[in-house]
């Protein structure tokens, strides 16, 4: 060890303290954007998280996704079973465990998918909504079974299920134990689809891996918000594998709705008014619904005329 190293050693809590973020009780209150844009936190919140220059809609968790939902921010929580932790001791980097501390001290909560009842524009309906923050909001057990819980949970009340993916995928510290949620997870939607209960999907940015290839694009009506990242693979690993060059606008919400495999993108202040109107529609209590849906983007012909004529 030189004296450079021996200096620096000793120099560098202080260069630390100097560049840290002084971070308040109540967290940051700067945001960055992509765009370049440094945003008051307070007048984000006030803007949905949405950012006033590019529009790009930031992250949000459950709980503020459900005061942004629901009729003044009321929800009544549903909590779900929790299964033990850990079931295979897993460790790469870091042991699993410690990675479930970490997110819980982080997320207050006990894992990545939190659930709620409650009104969004007088109708009634349960909701899940998957926290990124979380684990990268991966699916393992206790988000498998909170997922079926909420599904559950619909059907014993014949409520509507609208759920909001946000996630990585399926849970590789779970390994076959996250795997296997997918199929669960499907059965408890086809429960609802079998008893004409209606379930919505809301994908968010990103909706990736085991989660798009499982519940997240099997609502009777696939809504995402603008620009979402929704993919299985990631996009270099196809545009090796395939060896061409892919669409700028590859893996977006707004390609997928041209390409059918999203139905709506919506903008985050339009959610409430368009999720209730189309449940209004799909179970047939709906008079106002084509006016309603005025403000979806109209570039292209959407399949959800199909849709909602075949659910009248
Ligand atoms: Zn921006």
């Amino acid at each position: 060890m030189n004296w450079i190293t021996e200096k620096f050693k000793r120099f560098k809590p202080k260069l630390k303290n100097l560049f840290r973020v002084k971070v308040g009780p109540e967290g940051k209150l700067w945001e960055n954007c992509s765009c370049g844009s440094v945003l008051y936190k307070q007048d984000l919140k006030d803007n949905l998280y949405v950012c006033p220059t590019c529009s790009k809609h930031h992250r949000i968790n459950p709980a503020e996704r459900f005061q942004l939902l629901f009729d003044e921010g009321k929800f009544e929580e549903i909590f779900p079973m929790l299964p033990i932790d850990d079931p295979l001791n897993f460790r790469d980097s870091k042991t699993y465990r410690n990675r479930l501390m970490t997110a819980r001290e982080e997320t207050k909560y006990h894992d990545s998918v939190r659930l709620a009842r409650g009104k969004v524009n007088e109708v009634e309906l349960v909701t899940g909504a998957m926290d990124f923050n979380f684990i990268g909001g991966s699916v393992g057990r206790a988000a498998g079974e909170a997922f079926i819980t909420g599904a559950d949970y619909a059907f014993a009340n014949k409520l509507p299920y609208v759920f909001f993916s946000q996630s990585g995928g399926m849970r590789m510290q779970e390994s076959m134990y996250s795997l296997m949620q997918m199929p669960r997870m499907i059965s408890s939607i086809k429960s609802l689809k079998e008893n004409q209960i209606p379930f919505i999907s809301v994908c968010l940015d990103p909706t990736t891996g085991g989660v798009t290839a499982s519940f997240a694009l099997l609502g009777d009506i696939n809504i995402a918000e603008p620009k979402a990242l929704i993919a299985f693979a990631g996009a270099r690993v196809i545009k090796e594998t395939v060896r061409e060059e892919l669409p700028e606008e590859f893996q977006t919400a707004e390609y997928l709705r041209d390409k059918g495999q999203i139905d709506l993108v919506v903008e985050r202040k339009n959610l409430p008014k368009v999720i209730s109107s189309l449940i209004l529609k799909l179970t047939n209590t709906n008079k106002t619904f084509q006016s309603d849906l005025g403000i979806v983007n109209e570039q292209q012909p959407s399949p959800i005329s199909t849709i909602t004529q075949a659910a009248s």
